[in-house]
């Protein structure tokens, strides 16, 4: 099978089409058989439920190809489980779990010519998602839903080094208590938009969301979640209902305290205690972890001992060690590397 010829460093961060994607659809009360197809639009009712309503879900993850060659993703059954608790909260039939693993396989297998090689820092990433798509226009949940996964070849999110990012206190909330803040539904980017538009123009990076109830403690990021390193070298990171589980998050806790030695805090994180702390990142699929070298609350600034050069030492053992992991330069767990070829 031959690779396409793409400039893998230069690719950047937007939709590439690919040869093949996988649907499936659920209509009177059960998924059908699913199948790779070409077609990469979508026709819908004008009423679909999704339009209308915002009926829809989605994962994120990518496919790696290893020092020795094969093609891999990381921990896909967190993603099927995570997908089925999203899929609960908006009242969308669940896409069985081993199903959503199958539908990553071959949608990667089917659009192999895309993995961008070993050493490029190029991945493949892989949307999986569910929308209602039946007409639906009094408020109730769509009766007919599609599954689909695509893939899109995406450059390195660092290129050059990973460079700390400065982030302010965002004056708008992302999630509310008992709300969907847990879930990884497309209504809560929808709302996220405005409030990343103006962190912008005001010339940051990120915002840091804190708890809508007092704000007083740290919440997450638009699409990412903290860790903080304390002064003596601990892991911490908020324990919240309304953040996002972030399966690189949950990772980089396990990979700090079994393979690195630390001790690891899942807590309440006030912002006062922000101040304190040595080093700050932020972990998510997209870049694994993004240094954060400082943070503003309005005009106030908290600058990290790590700086604005370079990550810090240990987010650094971090990245390296879990990188090496998705890779295949360091032996994983068992059960965290999915081969796909
Ligand atoms: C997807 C997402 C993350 C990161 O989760 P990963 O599983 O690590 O990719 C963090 N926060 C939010 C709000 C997200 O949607």
């Amino acid at each position: 099978m031959e690779k396409k010829s793409m400039d893998w460093e230069n690719i950047g961060f937007s939709y590439i089409e690919t040869d093949k994607r996988y649907v499936a659809n659920y209509k009177d009360g059960k998924w059908d058989d699913g199948a790779l197809i070409d077609d990469a639009n979508i026709t819908m009712n004008e009423c679909a439920g999704v339009l209308q309503y915002a009926q829809t879900i989605f994962e994120g993850m990518k496919a790696y190809t290893t020092e020795d060659g094969r093609i891999v993703t990381f921990r896909p059954d967190l993603n099927a489980a995570r997908m089925a608790d999203s899929a609960k909260r908006l009242e969308m039939p669940v896409f069985p779990e081993e199903r959503f693993v199958e539908a990553v396989v071959e949608t990667v297998k089917a659009n192999e010519a895309y993995v961008p090689p070993y050493g490029s820092g190029a991945t493949l990433y892989i949307r999986p998602y569910m929308f209602g798509i039946n007409p639906v226009i009094g408020v109730k949940p769509a009766d007919e839903y599609q599954f689909r996964v695509f893939t899109t070849p995406v450059g390195p999110y660092f290129k050059g080094g990973a460079k700390p990012i400065t982030i302010c206190v965002s004056d708008f909330d992302r999630a509310a208590p008992h709300g969907t803040g847990h879930i990884k539904a497309g209504l809560n980017y929808a709302m996220s938009l405005h409030a990343i538009m103006t962190a912008h123009a005001n010339g940051f990076d990120e915002n840091m969301y804190l708890d809508s109830a007092t704000r007083t403690k740290v919440e997450e990021t638009g699409g990412a979640n903290f860790i903080f390193v304390t002064k003596d070298n601990k892991i911490v990171t908020p324990h919240s209902d309304t953040i996002l589980p972030s399966i690189t998050r949950r990772s980089i806790m396990y990979v700090a305290e079994h393979y690195l030695g630390l001790e690891v805090e899942e807590r309440d994180v006030y912002f006062d205690e922000v101040k304190d702390f040595a080093e700050c990142g932020l972990c998510g699929t997209a870049a694994v972890i993004s240094p954060v070298g400082k943070v503003v609350d309005h005009g106030k600034e908290i600058c990290f001992p790590s700086g604005m050069e370079k990550m810090g030492p240990t987010t650094q053992k971090l990245y390296e060690t879990l990188t090496g992991i998705q890779m295949g330069q360091i032996d994983a767990p068992e059960g965290w590397i999915k081969e796909i070829k």
